[in-house]
């Protein structure tokens, strides 16, 4: 495996791929690797010839009060699991070599990022779009592979790949979760050992929703309600900060379950902001 965190020796590496006819494919993570990023490793591994793994805690996705310095970070052990993964280049570069000073061009996705995450984080995903466009133009990827744990991210970049056609496949992979089912993130790694205990009850509750819609058509303000109660009820140190039921591509609101609808959820806990989401069958 090849670590590189220079930005030209990078892009002239995958220029050399894409002449040579080699199919590249891209999982772009910030680190400190699960088992979430591990599954988007081997799908990827089996489904090109040169797997690019980026590794960039992107600075411009973090509002000046969140968690940026305190992202853990571990590249040593992020080393070994993408090599174990057989990653054939792990691309680690430096802010300063990603952001020029002068840096002024941004990639914004405005219609569908205006609810659900973006309401706390006004300027996270025009950060997120901007930092994984440049990777694109710099891995030159035929497919880039993405977790439905952020959900809105995969719609956003899947909207930005359409409408500045870019010829990249853009694949979302299923939400790898803990045995009790809390969805993995970097961020679990926040939460005392009883905010964990409780963590757990983020995805029970979205099954919850997921057993009344199965019963009958279902409005959505009930199921915020009955959501809102569980929680308070389960996750006492939590405090919402959103219980959205969206359409799964244009992210809109829906107010009766009569199709396939996203249920989408973010839960202050501790230190943690925690994620989850579901789509709900009826
Ligand atoms: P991150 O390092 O948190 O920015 O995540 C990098 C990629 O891994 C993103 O596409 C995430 O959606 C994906 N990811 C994070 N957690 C999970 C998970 N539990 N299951 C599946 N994919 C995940």
């Amino acid at each position: 495996m090849k670590i590189i965190s220079d930005v030209h020796k990078l892009q002239h590496i995958c220029l050399d791929l894409r002449s040579q006819g080699k199919k590249i494919a891209l999982v772009p993570t910030m680190g400190y690797f699960h088992e979430g990023h591990l599954s988007l490793m081997r799908w990827a591994r089996q489904n090109c010839e040169q797997l690019i793994v980026s590794l960039f805690v992107n600075p411009t996705q973090f509002a000046p009060n969140e968690d940026l310095e305190a992202y853990p970070r571990d590249l040593d052990r992020d080393k070994k699991l993408a090599q174990k993964e057989k990653v054939d280049i792990l691309f680690t570069p430096k802010p300063e070599a990603l952001y020029l000073p002068g840096h002024c061009t941004w990639v914004e996705v405005p219609d569908l990022a205006q609810n659900l995450c973006a309401k706390a984080r006004p300027t996270h995903f025009r950060g997120v779009a901007t930092i994984v466009c440049k990777l694109f133009n710099l891995t030159l990827p035929h497919l880039a592979v993405f977790g439905q744990k952020d959900w809105q991210q995969l719609t956003i970049i899947k909207r930005m790949v359409k409408d500045l056609n870019l010829p990249i496949e853009v694949v979302g992979r299923p939400i790898v979760r803990e045995p009790d089912g809390l969805a993995m993130s970097s961020r679990n790694t926040y939460l005392t050992p009883a905010e964990r205990k409780q963590a757990s009850f983020i995805y029970k509750g979205l099954l919850m929703a997921q057993t009344m819609v199965k019963q009958t058509h279902v409005q959505a303000e009930t199921i915020k309600n009955a959501l809102k109660e569980f929680y308070k009820k389960n996750l006492p140190s939590g405090k919402i900060d959103y219980i959205e039921l969206v359409h799964p591509e244009q992210l809109t609101p829906v107010s009766l379950i009569d199709q396939p609808t996203l249920l989408a959820v973010a839960i202050f806990l501790g230190h943690a902001r925690l994620i989850d989401n579901i789509v709900l069958r009826v």
